[in-house]
């Protein structure tokens, strides 16, 4: 199931979307009542997809991310995979849907996109055990990293490179039947491609990383676990059209605009 978080006419609500761009008459999203961290009823008040805004499938209180997961990527920026995985937060306000800007951060000059493998967290929880992962998974979505490189490399602390608003576009909804173990991830630049891989390739699971991060914090509904990037990062420019699509999910777009 493809559950959406959308507004229309100032309303924001949530809905399963069914059918996709080969449906008669295109997709439509059926609202739900209530909200998707409990049991709840569709309401089968169905509006085109076409019509709403898509927002953030989710609005997490933390996004954990973990850095060098894929072994080819951290070979391409010179690093070797770390004994402990490197865990870092992206702050709520970095946050934005699909179709949203990626505005350019002044301080930097070296933009790079991460095409990632987003967890949404269901339920509250903490010291999950692995075999109830499954458990506190609402589902999942595409993620775009998006990263100031050269601050990174300028900073110990990677607050302002991966933090700064709308460097954390996320979406275009949950997909929350999916077995996440190994499905082809891709990345494009206007169209071309740039980055290719597969959700086997990672070097801690999903099952390992909401364990550790569950070992250290609670984590909330609605939470969001980033989980790598595979190799084929690179550089972002003004106007620059990014997508990240991942199989059995979908495609996140966004555009890089400068702000004046
Ligand atoms: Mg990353």
């Amino acid at each position: 199931m493809r559950i959406a978080r959308f507004s229309l006419d100032g309303t924001v609500g949530f809905g399963v979307v069914e059918g996709d761009a080969t449906t008669e008459g295109g997709p439509v999203l059926d609202i739900i009542k209530g909200h998707p961290f409990a049991d709840f009823e569709r309401s089968g008040q169905k509006l085109p997809l076409s019509k709403v805004r898509l927002l953030p499938p989710v609005l997490p209180n933390k996004v954990v991310a973990v850095g060098r997961n894929y072994a080819e990527h951290a070979r391409e920026l010179g690093h070797e995979v770390p004994e402990t995985p490197v865990l870092f937060f992206k702050p709520s306000t970095s946050v934005v849907g699909p179709g949203d800007p990626v505005v350019y951060p002044a301080f930097s000059s070296e933009l790079h996109h991460e095409a990632e493998l987003a967890v949404v967290i269901g339920r509250l929880c903490k010291d999950v055990p692995r075999e109830r992962v499954k458990d506190v998974v609402l589902g999942y979505t595409c993620a775009n990293d998006v990263t100031a490189r050269d601050v990174q490399r300028a900073e110990n602390q990677w607050a302002r490179s991966k933090g700064f608003d709308s460097s954390c576009p996320l979406g275009p909804w949950t997909e929350t039947e999916l077995d996440p173990s190994d499905l082809a991830l891709m990345c494009t630049v206007n169209g071309e491609q740039r980055q290719l891989g597969r959700t086997s390739e990672m070097v801690r699971s999903i099952e390992d990383l909401v364990v550790l991060v569950s070992e250290a914090m609670t984590l909330l509904p609605g939470d969001v676990i980033l989980t790598g990037t595979p190799a084929g990062v690179g550089p972002l420019n003004v106007g620059d059209e990014v997508a990240v699509t991942i199989e059995g999910i979908g495609t996140l777009t966004n555009k890089v605009i400068k702000r004046d």
